[in-house]
């Protein structure tokens, strides 16, 4: 964690500053602290592997006592909740330290559980590609004055990585798993900061610290949803109008769908802002926006048009240049490297394969079906095409298939 990091961080609960406690056990790498214990009026709180966990889950507390014993790796294990099964945990350790490793072994040594498996499909599902869009056009926009960004209940950074594309300053990803921001750090997005901290507790954050503040894909499942707004207001009011809070992806109360979580009404979610009045659109439009090429957030969707539609995109700035059209450009030079989209079977026939679009499984189909709009059912790669995977440049014929997203992006070393 490095000095400009610590300097944002405040106890969620006592609202003090947090201090490094030089007396006891920490380990520096330069200036960032690597494992050690934070210090506020009221609390302590450890540093893992670069990342501070802020809240007082029993995990937490167990890493707590490792760490004044001098035992990183202990402290470590508590907080993937591998205390228990010494197998489990000699496999995990196995994998963190080895070169090798990739995101997946990562994750199914962490049990079935974890992830659901759904991470391999996240960079081409339409819930992604909406936020992702949304997400590059507004931080842009917003982050071009400077400034830095956070990503809160982000889970394994999937959406943190477009932040770091677009932010001249490392990201913060805050969410409740230690897990998860630790595989953000190491294969999702490198360079970001991470924070493990509790979403219905208030933030860990200073007034001010960041212009721009995005939640997508999990506020329906925060329950203290009106202290949550509260807070990414607080956390982005950085004494001008220049900033923007987003949240990605929420559910709709009034129109069903799976995972459903606990949805407002769309009426629901704009009361929950108080002090500005957000901008609400329906997911639907957003998609058909993205596919075009042109998201256009200067669109005002009625009443009858967010009832409808099961998911809503909600922002909240004073900035007028965010409400505007912005143009989606594919990504042609790759963060990590390009590869064929994972929902892609291949076949091999005379001077080539046939890719063919197939879903891992109906629950899939039915969340994510909507990705038909983009992805071509059928497409025909050359040897050439095919030999140039993977890439770390989408020209050529790639660029295309880069733009259909049938290759993506993806974190090297990620399955
Ligand atoms: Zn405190």
């Amino acid at each position: 964690m490095r000095p400009e990091t610590l300097e944002t961080l405040r106890c969620p609960y006592c609202g003090g500053r947090l201090e490094l406690s030089a007396g006891q056990f920490h380990r520096m790498e330069g200036d960032a602290i690597a494992d050690g214990i934070l210090g506020c009026h009221c609390c302590a709180f450890p540093v893992v592997a670069g990342i501070p966990v802020l809240h007082l889950l029993p995990a937490a507390g167990a890493a707590l006592g490792h760490l004044d014993a001098a035992r990183p790796d202990l402290a470590m294990r508590s907080l993937f909740e591998l205390d228990g099964d010494p197998a489990a945990a000699a496999r995990f350790e196995e994998l963190a330290s080895s070169a090798t490793a990739t995101y997946r072994d990562i994750v199914e040594a962490l049990g079935p559980a974890f992830e659901g498996g759904y991470f391999l499909y996240r960079f081409s599902d339409p819930t992604f590609v909406v936020a992702d869009a949304v997400v590059r056009a507004v931080a842009s926009t917003i982050l071009a004055g400077g400034g830095r960004a956070v990503d809160i209940c982000g889970g394994s950074g999937h959406l943190t990585r477009s932040l770091v594309d677009v932010a001249a300053r490392p990201p913060v990803l805050a969410d409740l798993h230690f897990s998860k921001v630790w595989l953000a750090r190491r294969f999702t997005a490198p360079g970001c900061e991470a924070v493990a901290c509790d979403g219905n507790s208030p933030l860990p954050f200073a007034r001010g610290a960041f212009r721009f503040a995005v939640c997508s894909d999990a506020f329906m499942y925060i329950w203290t949803k009106r202290q949550f707004v509260q807070e990414m207001l607080r956390l982005t009011d950085a004494g001008d109008a220049r900033t923007a809070v987003v949240i990605g992806h929420t559910h709709n109360q009034l129109t069903w769908s799976p995972s459903h979580g606990q949805a407002l009404p769309p009426d629901g979610y704009r009361d929950l802002f108080e002090t500005i009045e957000p901008r609400s659109f329906a997911e639907a439009g957003l998609l058909h926006d993205v596919v075009g090429g042109a998201l256009d957030l200067s669109r005002v969707d009625p009443p009858e048009t967010l009832e409808h539609d099961p998911a809503l995109t909600l922002i909240a700035s004073r900035f007028p240049s965010v409400f505007s059209r912005h143009d989606v450009a594919p990504v042609l030079t790759a963060r990590g490297e390009f590869r064929l989209n994972p929902l892609y079977a291949t076949a091999e026939e005379p001077g080539g394969v046939r890719a063919r679009l197939r879903f891992p499984s109906t629950d899939y189909e039915e969340e994510y079906g909507a990705c038909r709009r983009y992805l071509p059912d059928d497409v025909r790669l050359d040897e050439a095409t095919l030999a140039a995977l993977p890439a770390a440049e989408a020209d050529g014929p790639l660029a295309d298939l880069a733009r259909r997203r049938v290759v993506l992006d993806l974190p090297r070393r990620y399955y």
